[in-house]
């Protein structure tokens, strides 16, 4: 009788003939969560991944595994041969177990039987290893429709026998689906749609655009520690630091000032753009929610977008800011997001931003500034990072 721990994989399974691949990326995803924790082994069997493990690094070990995209759900499992006896004591345990810890009254038997030539039937399965329970257990009763617990046993190669699913995100392995830029200021939205996007399985880079010395050493290692804790999901991420003051005050000195925050807003995107290319990243990702503030009206976000050719994503388009919080709170960057520095788009706000900007006022502002030298010589000094 040993114990494993079982993931249960979601979309993925829908993949079809890509399916290995995805399983593959997600298995390598997964040893690079726990691997400094010490595993065993990792194996396929029938449409769910298994860890061999000490039992005492389990529950470190979820923690870390519900952070790995592609993952639905994991199980603290009891693995048997596919002898009667013996999983009628391995059930017996998992219900004693269930009865020490969560005190149910009620119980279930659901059976899956994958190997079709194990000789008995799931339904007769269930409803003989439910008369074991009852007899061994008289305080419990079956309740098929609502009970306290369902036991599962799987029958495959081996049987496998738990009751507990502890949810992961869901969502894709990451890198199965190309490698994004994510506009990563100090707020609440950049990291949520970072995580999003990474949840379907984009490989995350970041650039962060400072105004040093106006903006203080401090407010880039808030950056750096959102990154750090986005990690934590992503995998390492490489971080582009872009020192954006003297555009801004090329921008101050040569263009109207209602227009600076678009105006520098198109160069974020325009050097994202640059580093993108440079490092064959598919997408840009920005935290952009409609109408939340002046500069994300449907006219601002056109007016924006309109400055590159790569695809943007906004993952956040049409969320509500309540429901951000709320994932920021879940994913643990809202503490650090919400702390008092200052960003680079205060440095020069206007008193009255332009809240319709028109793509003709604005090519025409940018007509006083030499974009490609002040593009070029942003990249140029730009400082990289890896966070882990
Ligand atoms: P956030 O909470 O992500 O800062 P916000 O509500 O403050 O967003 P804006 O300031 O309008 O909104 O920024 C919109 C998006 O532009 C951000 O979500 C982010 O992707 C990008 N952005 C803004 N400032 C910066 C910056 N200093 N560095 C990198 N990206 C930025
Ligand atoms: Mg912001």
């Amino acid at each position: 009788m040993d114990k494993v721990l079982s993931v249960s994989l979601g979309e993925i399974a829908l993949k079809g003939l890509n399916r290995k691949y995805f399983e593959d990326q997600l298995i390598k995803h997964m040893r690079r969560a726990i691997k400094d924790l010490g595993f065993e082994k990792i194996y396929k069997e029938q449409g769910k991944i298994y860890i061999e493990a000490e039992e005492t690094k389990f529950s470190q070990m979820i923690n870390r595994l519900r952070k790995v995209f592609g993952l639905v759900y994991i199980s603290p499992c009891i693995r048997v041969g596919k002898d009667v006896e013996v999983i009628e004591k391995a059930v017996l345990k998992m219900v004693k177990c269930k009865i020490e810890k969560d005190k149910i009254k009620t119980f279930k038997i659901d059976t899956n039987r994958a190997d079709k030539n194990f000789p008995i039937k799931s339904p007769d399965f269930s409803r003989q290893m439910g008369g074991v329970v009852l007899k061994t257990f008289n305080e419990l009763s079956v309740d098929v429709h609502n009970p306290d617990t369902l036991i599962y046993i799987d029958i495959k190669q081996n049987v496998y026998i738990y009751a507990d699913k502890i949810k992961g995100y869901g969502g894709m392995p990451i890198g199965t689906n190309g490698k994004g830029l994510l506009l990563l200021s100090g707020g609440i939205d950049s990291p949520v749609a970072g995580f999003l996007m990474a949840k379907r399985g984009v490989e995350i880079s970041a650039v962060h655009y400072h105004s040093y010395p106006f903006t203080s050493e401090r407010a880039e290692e808030k950056v750096k520690d959102l990154a750090s804790i986005l990690s934590r999901y992503t995998g390492k991420i490489t971080m582009y630091s872009v020192n954006l003051l003297n555009i801004q005050k090329e921008i101050n000195a040569k263009c109207p000032e209602k227009e600076m925050t678009i105006l520098s807003r198109r160069f974020m995107m325009r050097i994202a753009e640059g580093i993108a290319e440079k490092q064959k990243l598919n997408a840009l990702i920005t935290g952009e929610s409609l109408g939340q503030v002046a500069s994300q009206t449907i006219e601002g976000i056109s007016v924006t977008n309109a400055a590159v050719k790569l695809p943007v994503f906004r993952p956040l388009i049409g969320l509500d800011k309540i429901d951000i919080i709320e994932i920021a709170k879940d994913i643990e960057t809202f503490e650090t997001s919400t702390l008092p520095f200052e960003d680079c788009c205060t440095v020069f706000l206007p008193k009255h931003p332009v809240t319709k900007p028109k793509i003709e006022d604005i090519e025409k502002s940018e007509e006083a500034l030499d974009i490609n030298y002040l593009i070029d010589k942003a990249i140029e000094s730009m400082t990289i990072t890896t966070i882990e």
